[in-house]
Protein backbone atom coordinates (compact mmCIF):
# COMPACT_ATOMS: atom_id res chain seq x y z
CA UNK A 1 0.00 0.00 0.00
CA UNK A 2 1.10 3.34 -0.87
CA UNK A 3 0.16 6.79 -1.19
CA UNK A 4 -0.94 7.68 -4.47
CA UNK A 5 0.21 11.65 -4.44
CA UNK A 6 3.38 10.81 -2.99
CA UNK A 7 4.66 7.64 -5.58
CA UNK A 8 5.40 9.27 -8.81
CA UNK A 9 7.17 12.49 -9.38
CA UNK A 10 5.45 16.05 -9.60
CA UNK A 11 5.32 19.12 -11.85
CA UNK A 12 7.52 21.22 -12.48
CA UNK A 13 9.43 19.20 -15.25
CA UNK A 14 11.86 20.25 -17.36
CA UNK A 15 10.70 21.24 -20.77
CA UNK A 16 11.99 18.78 -23.00
CA UNK A 17 10.89 19.19 -26.66
CA UNK A 18 11.40 16.47 -29.33
CA UNK A 19 10.56 16.21 -32.61
CA UNK A 20 7.49 14.05 -32.86
CA UNK A 21 7.06 11.30 -32.68
CA UNK A 22 9.11 11.52 -29.34
CA UNK A 23 10.79 8.50 -27.56
CA UNK A 24 10.08 7.58 -24.24
CA UNK A 25 13.94 6.50 -23.42
CA UNK A 26 14.72 10.12 -23.77
CA UNK A 27 12.22 11.86 -21.35
CA UNK A 28 13.23 13.01 -17.92
CA UNK A 29 11.95 11.86 -15.69
CA UNK A 30 11.18 8.44 -17.13
CA UNK A 31 7.88 7.53 -17.47
CA UNK A 32 7.42 4.34 -15.69
CA UNK A 33 5.23 1.55 -18.37
CA UNK A 34 5.34 -0.90 -15.38
CA UNK A 35 8.81 -2.51 -16.90
CA UNK A 36 10.09 -3.40 -12.56
CA UNK A 37 6.42 -3.13 -11.06
CA UNK A 38 3.69 -4.99 -13.02
CA UNK A 39 2.74 -8.31 -11.83
CA UNK A 40 0.71 -10.78 -14.11
CA UNK A 41 -2.19 -13.21 -12.97
CA UNK A 42 -2.64 -15.47 -15.78
CA UNK A 43 -5.50 -13.26 -16.78
CA UNK A 44 -4.73 -13.53 -19.81
CA UNK A 45 -3.27 -16.80 -20.32
CA UNK A 46 -3.37 -17.60 -23.92
CA UNK A 47 -5.16 -14.76 -25.53
CA UNK A 48 -3.00 -12.74 -29.05
CA UNK A 49 -3.34 -8.92 -28.80
CA UNK A 50 -2.65 -6.32 -31.50
CA UNK A 51 -1.44 -2.95 -29.65
CA UNK A 52 -1.02 -0.22 -31.46
CA UNK A 53 1.11 2.45 -30.57
CA UNK A 54 2.67 -0.19 -28.10
CA UNK A 55 6.34 1.23 -28.41
CA UNK A 56 5.82 4.22 -25.75
CA UNK A 57 3.40 5.40 -22.70
CA UNK A 58 -0.03 3.83 -22.96
CA UNK A 59 0.85 1.22 -25.20
CA UNK A 60 3.70 -0.03 -23.96
CA UNK A 61 2.46 -0.79 -20.44
CA UNK A 62 -0.44 -2.00 -22.00
CA UNK A 63 1.51 -4.31 -23.87
CA UNK A 64 3.84 -5.38 -20.68
CA UNK A 65 0.68 -6.06 -18.64
CA UNK A 66 -1.14 -7.92 -21.33
CA UNK A 67 2.18 -10.30 -21.64
CA UNK A 68 2.86 -10.49 -18.33
CA UNK A 69 -1.02 -11.88 -18.20
CA UNK A 70 0.03 -14.08 -20.52
CA UNK A 71 -0.80 -13.24 -23.66
CA UNK A 72 1.21 -13.04 -27.08
CA UNK A 73 1.56 -9.50 -28.29
CA UNK A 74 2.31 -8.02 -31.81
CA UNK A 75 2.76 -3.91 -31.71
CA UNK A 76 2.44 -1.57 -34.66
CA UNK A 77 4.61 2.12 -33.97
CA UNK A 78 6.21 3.94 -36.39
CA UNK A 79 9.90 3.29 -38.05
CA UNK A 80 11.17 6.38 -35.97
CA UNK A 81 10.23 4.51 -32.96
CA UNK A 82 12.29 1.64 -33.33
CA UNK A 83 14.46 2.12 -29.94
CA UNK A 84 11.65 2.21 -28.41
CA UNK A 85 9.80 -0.88 -29.63
CA UNK A 86 12.90 -2.93 -29.49
CA UNK A 87 12.64 -2.47 -25.28
CA UNK A 88 8.77 -3.60 -25.63
CA UNK A 89 9.80 -6.72 -28.00
CA UNK A 90 12.43 -7.87 -25.02
CA UNK A 91 10.13 -7.06 -22.19
CA UNK A 92 7.40 -9.15 -24.23
CA UNK A 93 10.13 -11.87 -24.57
CA UNK A 94 11.11 -11.77 -20.83
CA UNK A 95 7.67 -12.82 -19.95
CA UNK A 96 7.98 -16.29 -21.84
CA UNK A 97 5.48 -14.67 -24.59
CA UNK A 98 5.80 -13.92 -28.45
CA UNK A 99 6.54 -10.58 -29.30
CA UNK A 100 5.70 -9.64 -32.86
CA UNK A 101 7.03 -5.99 -34.08
CA UNK A 102 4.93 -4.57 -36.77
CA UNK A 103 6.45 -1.21 -37.97
CA UNK A 104 4.40 1.35 -40.52
CA UNK A 105 2.31 4.10 -40.58
CA UNK A 106 -1.36 3.50 -40.02
CA UNK A 107 -3.13 6.82 -41.77
CA UNK A 108 -2.15 4.20 -44.99
CA UNK A 109 -5.58 1.70 -45.45
CA UNK A 110 -3.58 -0.85 -47.55
CA UNK A 111 -0.79 -0.88 -44.50
CA UNK A 112 -3.78 -0.90 -41.64
CA UNK A 113 -4.71 -4.37 -43.43
CA UNK A 114 -1.67 -5.68 -43.67
CA UNK A 115 -1.15 -4.77 -40.28
CA UNK A 116 -3.72 -7.08 -39.11
CA UNK A 117 -3.00 -9.81 -41.47
CA UNK A 118 0.73 -10.11 -40.12
CA UNK A 119 -0.57 -10.17 -36.90
CA UNK A 120 -2.66 -13.01 -36.90
CA UNK A 121 0.41 -14.62 -39.20
CA UNK A 122 2.65 -14.05 -36.67
CA UNK A 123 0.43 -14.66 -33.54
CA UNK A 124 -2.03 -17.48 -35.40
CA UNK A 125 -4.89 -15.73 -34.25
CA UNK A 126 -6.41 -12.73 -32.96
CA UNK A 127 -8.41 -11.85 -30.50
CA UNK A 128 -7.52 -8.62 -28.22
CA UNK A 129 -7.00 -5.74 -29.69
CA UNK A 130 -6.41 -2.44 -28.65
CA UNK A 131 -6.24 0.50 -30.71
CA UNK A 132 -4.44 3.54 -29.25
CA UNK A 133 -2.23 5.10 -31.48
CA UNK A 134 -2.97 8.78 -31.70
CA UNK A 135 -2.14 12.17 -32.91
CA UNK A 136 -2.25 15.29 -30.95
CA UNK A 137 -0.80 18.42 -31.54
CA UNK A 138 -1.16 22.06 -29.76
CA UNK A 139 -3.00 25.07 -32.12
CA UNK A 140 -4.10 27.92 -30.57
CA UNK A 141 -6.53 28.72 -33.47
CA UNK A 142 -8.24 27.20 -36.04
CA UNK A 143 -6.63 29.61 -38.02
CA UNK A 144 -3.15 27.17 -37.82
CA UNK A 145 -5.32 24.23 -38.41
CA UNK A 146 -4.62 23.53 -42.06
CA UNK A 147 -6.37 20.51 -44.03
CA UNK A 148 -3.40 18.64 -44.07
CA UNK A 149 -3.15 19.03 -40.29
CA UNK A 150 -6.89 18.00 -39.33
CA UNK A 151 -6.57 15.15 -42.16
CA UNK A 152 -3.55 13.78 -40.61
CA UNK A 153 -5.33 14.32 -36.80
CA UNK A 154 -8.24 12.57 -38.17
CA UNK A 155 -6.54 9.67 -40.41
CA UNK A 156 -4.45 8.50 -36.75
CA UNK A 157 -7.22 8.90 -34.39
CA UNK A 158 -10.65 7.96 -36.28
CA UNK A 159 -9.78 6.27 -39.60
CA UNK A 160 -7.00 4.25 -38.87
CA UNK A 161 -9.29 2.43 -35.87
CA UNK A 162 -11.88 2.20 -38.29
CA UNK A 163 -9.90 0.05 -40.80
CA UNK A 164 -8.08 -1.92 -38.50
CA UNK A 165 -11.28 -2.95 -36.27
CA UNK A 166 -13.10 -3.92 -39.72
CA UNK A 167 -10.13 -6.07 -40.62
CA UNK A 168 -9.62 -7.60 -37.13
CA UNK A 169 -13.43 -8.53 -36.84
CA UNK A 170 -12.83 -10.30 -39.61
CA UNK A 171 -10.59 -12.94 -37.49
CA UNK A 172 -11.81 -12.49 -34.51
CA UNK A 173 -13.88 -15.24 -32.49
CA UNK A 174 -16.50 -14.40 -29.88
CA UNK A 175 -14.96 -14.42 -26.64
CA UNK A 176 -12.14 -11.50 -28.53
CA UNK A 177 -12.12 -8.07 -27.06
CA UNK A 178 -11.24 -4.88 -28.43
CA UNK A 179 -10.24 -1.43 -26.51
CA UNK A 180 -9.99 1.63 -27.36
CA UNK A 181 -8.32 4.79 -26.48
CA UNK A 182 -10.59 7.58 -25.82
CA UNK A 183 -9.58 10.89 -23.69
CA UNK A 184 -10.58 13.58 -21.14
CA UNK A 185 -10.59 15.61 -23.74
CA UNK A 186 -14.14 13.45 -25.37
CA UNK A 187 -15.71 15.44 -22.61
CA UNK A 188 -14.27 18.52 -21.48
CA UNK A 189 -12.19 19.46 -24.45
CA UNK A 190 -8.77 22.29 -24.43
CA UNK A 191 -9.07 25.17 -26.88
CA UNK A 192 -5.69 24.27 -28.27
CA UNK A 193 -6.68 20.39 -29.12
CA UNK A 194 -10.04 20.58 -31.49
CA UNK A 195 -9.03 18.51 -33.83
CA UNK A 196 -8.07 16.13 -31.45
CA UNK A 197 -10.66 16.95 -29.06
CA UNK A 198 -13.06 15.76 -32.12
CA UNK A 199 -11.63 12.49 -32.90
CA UNK A 200 -11.54 11.13 -29.29
CA UNK A 201 -15.60 11.96 -28.91
CA UNK A 202 -15.60 10.20 -32.51
CA UNK A 203 -13.82 7.50 -30.62
CA UNK A 204 -16.20 7.36 -27.93
CA UNK A 205 -19.29 7.47 -30.02
CA UNK A 206 -17.40 4.68 -32.67
CA UNK A 207 -17.00 2.53 -29.83
CA UNK A 208 -20.29 2.70 -27.97
CA UNK A 209 -22.04 2.40 -31.69
CA UNK A 210 -19.98 -0.58 -32.41
CA UNK A 211 -20.51 -2.55 -29.00
CA UNK A 212 -24.32 -2.52 -29.76
CA UNK A 213 -23.40 -4.42 -33.32
CA UNK A 214 -20.54 -6.50 -32.58
CA UNK A 215 -21.67 -8.21 -29.39
CA UNK A 216 -24.30 -10.25 -31.33
CA UNK A 217 -20.86 -12.04 -32.45
CA UNK A 218 -19.72 -12.46 -28.87
CA UNK A 219 -17.23 -9.52 -29.20
CA UNK A 220 -17.31 -6.60 -26.67
CA UNK A 221 -15.93 -2.91 -27.55
CA UNK A 222 -14.85 -0.75 -24.67
CA UNK A 223 -13.00 2.34 -24.50
CA UNK A 224 -10.75 4.01 -22.01
CA UNK A 225 -10.38 7.51 -21.35
CA UNK A 226 -6.99 8.47 -19.64
CA UNK A 227 -6.67 11.96 -17.92
CA UNK A 228 -3.04 13.28 -18.14
CA UNK A 229 -0.28 10.91 -18.64
CA UNK A 230 3.24 11.18 -18.81
CA UNK A 231 4.20 10.06 -22.34
CA UNK A 232 5.96 11.03 -25.45
CA UNK A 233 2.92 12.34 -27.35
CA UNK A 234 2.48 15.64 -24.80
CA UNK A 235 6.47 16.74 -24.98
CA UNK A 236 6.89 16.00 -29.27
CA UNK A 237 4.24 19.06 -29.70
CA UNK A 238 0.99 17.98 -28.03
CA UNK A 239 1.30 20.52 -25.10
CA UNK A 240 3.27 23.93 -25.56
CA UNK A 241 6.46 23.87 -23.27
CA UNK A 242 5.01 26.01 -20.89
CA UNK A 243 2.05 23.13 -20.26
CA UNK A 244 4.82 20.73 -19.92
CA UNK A 245 6.38 22.24 -17.35
CA UNK A 246 3.08 21.88 -15.37
CA UNK A 247 1.94 18.74 -16.67
CA UNK A 248 -0.90 17.53 -14.29
CA UNK A 249 -0.37 19.92 -11.95
CA UNK A 250 -4.28 21.32 -11.95
CA UNK A 251 -5.45 17.41 -11.15
CA UNK A 252 -6.25 16.54 -7.32
CA UNK A 253 -3.36 14.60 -7.58
CA UNK A 254 -1.31 17.17 -8.54
CA UNK A 255 0.54 15.21 -11.04
CA UNK A 256 0.17 13.61 -14.38
CA UNK A 257 -0.11 9.88 -14.59
CA UNK A 258 2.32 7.10 -15.14
CA UNK A 259 1.54 4.90 -17.74
CA UNK A 260 1.56 1.99 -15.57
CA UNK A 261 -1.03 3.72 -13.43
CA UNK A 262 -3.44 2.72 -16.79
CA UNK A 263 -2.14 -0.41 -17.62
CA UNK A 264 -4.96 -2.17 -15.31
CA UNK A 265 -8.02 -0.81 -17.05
CA UNK A 266 -6.92 -2.28 -20.57
CA UNK A 267 -6.05 -5.89 -18.86
CA UNK A 268 -9.78 -5.97 -17.12
CA UNK A 269 -11.50 -4.75 -20.22
CA UNK A 270 -9.53 -7.55 -22.15
CA UNK A 271 -10.28 -9.98 -19.40
CA UNK A 272 -13.45 -12.54 -19.76
CA UNK A 273 -13.88 -11.57 -16.74
CA UNK A 274 -15.61 -8.59 -17.99
CA UNK A 275 -17.85 -10.49 -19.80
CA UNK A 276 -21.02 -8.15 -19.04
CA UNK A 277 -18.78 -4.95 -19.87
CA UNK A 278 -19.06 -3.27 -23.24
CA UNK A 279 -20.40 -0.11 -25.09
CA UNK A 280 -18.48 1.15 -21.66
CA UNK A 281 -15.84 4.28 -21.05
CA UNK A 282 -13.37 3.91 -18.17
CA UNK A 283 -11.37 6.77 -16.89
CA UNK A 284 -7.96 7.66 -14.95
CA UNK A 285 -7.28 10.98 -14.38
CA UNK A 286 -6.34 11.70 -11.09
CA UNK A 287 -9.66 12.94 -9.81
CA UNK A 288 -10.38 15.49 -12.62
CA UNK A 289 -12.23 15.02 -15.72
CA UNK A 290 -15.06 12.35 -16.90
CA UNK A 291 -15.97 9.77 -17.60
P1 LIG B 1 2.70 7.87 -27.10
O1 LIG B 1 3.36 8.92 -27.91
O2 LIG B 1 3.55 7.02 -26.26
O3 LIG B 1 1.83 6.90 -28.02
C1 LIG B 1 1.21 7.31 -29.23
C2 LIG B 1 1.67 6.36 -30.30
O4 LIG B 1 0.92 6.58 -31.48
C3 LIG B 1 3.12 6.52 -30.72
O5 LIG B 1 3.98 5.76 -29.92
C4 LIG B 1 3.10 6.04 -32.17
O6 LIG B 1 3.59 4.73 -32.25
C5 LIG B 1 1.62 6.01 -32.52
N1 LIG B 1 1.34 6.73 -33.78
C6 LIG B 1 1.09 8.03 -33.96
N2 LIG B 1 0.90 8.28 -35.26
C7 LIG B 1 1.03 7.10 -35.92
C8 LIG B 1 0.95 6.70 -37.27
N3 LIG B 1 0.66 7.60 -38.23
N4 LIG B 1 1.18 5.41 -37.59
C9 LIG B 1 1.46 4.50 -36.63
N5 LIG B 1 1.53 4.82 -35.32
C10 LIG B 1 1.32 6.10 -34.98
O7 LIG B 1 1.61 8.63 -26.22
P2 LIG B 1 0.39 8.11 -25.32
O8 LIG B 1 0.01 9.29 -24.54
O9 LIG B 1 0.68 6.85 -24.65
O10 LIG B 1 -0.76 7.90 -26.41
C11 LIG B 1 -1.50 6.71 -26.50
C12 LIG B 1 -2.97 7.04 -26.63
O11 LIG B 1 -3.42 7.63 -25.42
C13 LIG B 1 -3.30 8.02 -27.74
O12 LIG B 1 -4.47 7.60 -28.40
C14 LIG B 1 -3.58 9.30 -26.98
O13 LIG B 1 -4.46 10.15 -27.68
C15 LIG B 1 -4.21 8.74 -25.73
N6 LIG B 1 -4.26 9.66 -24.58
C16 LIG B 1 -3.11 10.09 -24.03
C17 LIG B 1 -3.20 10.96 -22.96
C18 LIG B 1 -1.95 11.51 -22.29
O14 LIG B 1 -2.06 12.41 -21.48
N7 LIG B 1 -0.78 10.99 -22.58
C19 LIG B 1 -4.43 11.37 -22.47
C20 LIG B 1 -5.59 10.89 -23.06
C21 LIG B 1 -5.49 10.03 -24.13
MG1 LIG C 1 6.04 6.14 -29.30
Amino acid sequence: MFDPTKRYPKPPFDAQPQPWPGLAMRMHPKPDHGEQSYQGHGRLSGRKALITGGDSGIGRAAAIAFAREGADVAINYLPAEEEDAREVIELIRAAGRKGVALPGDIRDEGFCRSLVDKAVAGLGGLDLLVNNAGRQQSHDSIDELTTELFDWTLKTNLYAMFWITKAALAHMPAGAAIINTASVEAYSPDQNLLDYATTKAGIVAFTKSLAKQVISKGIRVNAVAPGPFWTPLQISGGQTEEKVKQFGANTPMERPGQPAEIAHVYVDLASSEASYVTGQVFGASGGKGEP
